[in-house]
């Protein structure tokens, strides 16, 4: 067989993917989503704004755009995000210039926003959005994570569990849902998600376009 040459090859269009993964804390979200990011092409964080105070070890415009309450208002009053939700009483919006302007041009998003985020994008941009929930395999198994990370007291680690039965508790709201019994053969089913909805003909912008290309008749 020959090689083909670069000529000899259209690539194929397609519009980009808003891809929500979501959690119960313990299920395993940020290790998959750090996997994601670093070994997938053509898929970057969507990073939020937020009121909640800056954590040790954050970094503005990396993992959050922090603002104070008024910016965040005049914000929403302008009609700057997506959607935006009050979560343990601070305020989170997903800034919609960026999103729109890599979705026309095929760049993926993923997204780590709550459930009631999840259900504005999809009210909002549904054939954008691919919704994938993420389950621990069991309570039992969740609580024994969140102890083993010895960080949190036992009130902490109470309140993170009602906290997950709660979220939970919204499974129903997503497109996947994923059992994260074990964290390679979890990445591997998020991945195969990530690429069969990459080929979603809904997606593919360049369609008439490149069939018209695929069939036209050799030339000399
Ligand atoms: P944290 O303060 O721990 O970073 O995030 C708290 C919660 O807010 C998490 O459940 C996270 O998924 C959610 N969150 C972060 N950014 C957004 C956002 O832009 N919109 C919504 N609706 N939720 C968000």
């Amino acid at each position: 067989m020959t090689e083909s040459s670069p000529s000899s090859s259209q690539p194929l269009a397609r519009r980009g993917l808003m891809f929500i993964l979501s959690s119960p804390s313990g299920a395993g979200k940020t290790t998959i989503a750090r996997k994601l990011l670093a070994e997938v092409d053509g898929i970057g964080m969507s990073v939020s704004v937020t009121t909640r105070p800056m954590r040790p070890g954050e970094v503005e415009g990396k993992d959050y755009h922090f603002v104070d309450q008024a910016t965040f208002d005049a914000m929403v009053e302008n009609g700057e995000f997506l959607e935006w939700a009050k979560v343990f009483g601070n305020c989170y919006g997903t800034p919609k210039a960026q999103i729109k302007a890599g979705l026309k041009a095929g760049q993926d998003f993923l997204f780590d926003i709550d459930w009631q985020g999840t259900q504005q994008l999809y009210q909002r941009m549904e054939t954008d959005v691919v919704r994938v929930f993420l389950l621990p395999p069991s309570i039992a198994e969740l609580e024994h994570r969140l102890r083993s990370r010895g960080t949190d007291s036992d009130e902490v680690i109470a309140a993170r569990m009602d906290r997950a039965r709660f979220e939970i508790s919204h499974w129903d709201g997503y497109d996947y849902v994923v059992v994260n019994d074990d964290i390679a053969g979890c990445y591997d089913k998020v991945l195969t998600i990530l690429e069969a909805e990459r080929m979603s003909r809904a997606r593919q912008t360049g369609l008439v376009d490149f069939t018209r290309w695929l069939m036209q008749e050799p030339s000399e």
